[in-house]
C-alpha cells in the first residue's frame, strides 16, 4: 500500500498509541472526581497541558482541548462572534479556508453577521491592500489559515496580524493552523486564536486544540459543568489528551530536514507530471512541498482516485470536487472552472519513500493514459 493522503489524516504513531493504551488502562478516574484516582488523572492532564503549552510557548490556561480542528474553528468563530457582537457584526475570512470555516460563516451570516472574503493574488498570497480596505471599525474577527489545505499555500501571519491590528486594534485574529502543525514552524502569538488537529500529526482522531489568548473571551457553544474555562464542559478525554501531548512533542522538531526531503520528492513528481499533456500543477511559490495539487483535465477526480486505488495507491481530492463541484482554493488562485473542477491532491510525509514515489509515477502513467484516452473517445 502506498499512502499519499497525509493531509487528510496521518497514521497514528505506535509510540503515541502506546501512551493512549497505557493511560486508558492506568488512569481510570474521572479528572473531575475528588478522590485520588480523579486527582491522578487530573495531574496527568495538567502535565500534558504543561508540555503542550511549552511547545507552543503559551500559558497553560490558553490551551483548550476539542474534538478536532472543526470544533476548534466553531469554538473560535462562533464563540468570538457571540462574545463580541455588541462591538460589531463584521467578519473577514480568506478565499483559501477549509470548508468548515465557510460552513460556520454561512451560519453566522444567517444570524445577522456580515462576512467579507479577502482576495488573494495570483500566487495565493492574501491581498494586503484588499485586507486593509476591508477591516472596518465594526470588524470583530478575521480568520486566515496558516497553510491552505488544498494547495499548501502558506500565509505570512505576522504581517497579516500587523495589517489587521493597525486598521483596528480590537479586531481578533484567528488562524486555522491545522495544516501547518508538524510541517512548518508556527508562532501562535501571531494570532489571538489558533486551531489544531492531532490526527494530522500522527496522533489519534478525535482530539484537537484551540489556542485562546488569555486576553480573548469566547462564549461557550456547549453547556455543562464548568471545566476548561467553561468552554468545553464534560469529562476530559484523558487518554486522548496524553496522546495529543506525545504526538505534538514528537512532531514539532526537525522540520527543516523533513521539509528538504519532502521538497525533493515534490520536485520529482512535478518534473515527471509536467511532461504529460494537459496535466496542470496547482502550485505557487508560497505552496509548502507537503501538499501537491494537480488538475487532470476532463477526468473526474473520483474516477482517477479509484483507478489509482486498484494499485493500492491512496491519494486525495477536496471534498467539494467529489460531488462535481469546484475546488474553492484553485478557483481563487487561477479563476479557471475546468482546472478547479478536476483537482487531485497528493500529500507527502517524511515517511514517504523515493520507491513509493517511483511506483506512484509508474501507476500514474498507466492510469492517466487510460483515462485520458477514454475521455477523448
Ligand atoms: N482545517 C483544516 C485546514 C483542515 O485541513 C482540516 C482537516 N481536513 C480541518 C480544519 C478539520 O479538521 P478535523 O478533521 O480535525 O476536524
Amino acid at each position: 500500500m502506498i499512502y499519499l493522503d497525509y493531509s487528510a489524516t496521518t497514521p497514528v504513531s505506535y509510540d503515541v498509541l502506546d501512551s493512549y493504551n497505557k493511560v486508558s488502562k492506568d488512569f481510570i478516574g474521572n479528572p473531575n472526581s475528588l478522590h485520588s484516582l480523579g486527582s491522578k488523572a487530573k495531574d496527568l492532564i495538567n502535565n500534558a497541558t504543561k508540555q503542550i503549552s511549552e511547545l507552543l510557548n503559551v500559558l497553560e490556561q490558553e490551551i483548550i482541548y476539542t474534538s478536532g480542528a472543526t470544533e476548534s474553528n466553531n469554538m473560535a468563530l462562533i464563540g468570538a462572534a457571540r462574545a463580541y457582537k455588541r462591538y460589531g457584526n463584521h467578519i473577514i475570512v480568506s478565499k483559501l479556508e477549509h470548508p468548515s470555516i465557510y460552513k460556520i460563516c454561512e451560519y453566522l451570516e444567517s444570524v445577522g453577521f456580515e462576512i467579507s472574503y479577502v482576495d488573494c493574488d495570483k500566487d495565493g498570497l492574501i491581498d494586503f491592500e484588499d485586507l486593509k480596505r476591508k477591516v472596518k471599525p465594526e470588524t470583530i474577527l478575521v480568520s486566515i489559515c496558516a497553510v491552505n489545505s488544498e494547495m499548501g499555500i502558506r500565509q505570512p501571519l505576522k504581517m497579516i496580524r500587523q495589517i489587521i491590528k493597525k486598521e483596528n486594534s480590537n479586531t481578533i485574529f484567528h488562524s486555522d493552523m491545522t495544516q501547518g502543525l508538524g510541517k512548518i514552524p508556527l508562532n501562535v502569538h501571531d494570532t489571538d486564536l489558533a486551531s489544531f488537529s492531532v490526527h494530522k500529526v500522527y496522533g489519534p482522531k478525535g482530539i484537537g486544540l484551540l489556542y485562546k489568548s488569555s486576553k480573548i473571551r469566547l462564549e461557550p457553544l456547549i453547556l455543562g459543568s464548568s471545566k476548561e474555562e467553561g468552554l468545553r464542559p464534560g469529562t476530559p478525554a484523558v487518554p486522548l489528551i496524553a496522546a495529543a501531548s506525545k504526538a505534538i512533542r514528537l512532531n514539532v522538531h526537525d522540520l527543516d530536514r523533513k521539509e528538504t526531503f519532502i521538497r525533493k520528492l515534490n520536485e520529482k513528481i512535478v518534473k515527471e507530471l509536467s511532461q504529460y499533456e494537459g496535466v496542470r500543477i496547482n502550485q505557487t511559490k508560497y505552496s509548502i512541498p507537503h501538499i501537491l495539487n494537480i488538475s487532470l483535465p476532463k477526468i473526474r477526480p473520483e474516477t482517477f482516485i479509484h483507478a489509482m486505488e486498484e494499485y493500492e495507491i491512496y491519494i486525495g481530492t477536496n471534498t467539494a470536487c467529489s460531488s462535481g463541484e469546484v475546488s474553492s482554493s484553485v478557483m481563487a488562485v487561477y479563476n479557471d472552472q475546468e482546472r478547479a473542477s478536476t483537482t487531485i491532491r497528493i500529500s507527502l510525509s517524511y515517511l514517504t519513500t523515493t520507491e513509493e514515489i517511483n511506483r506512484f509515477l509508474s501507476c500514474f502513467e498507466l492510469v492517466y493514459k487510460r483515462l485520458s484516452a477514454l475521455a477523448r473517445d
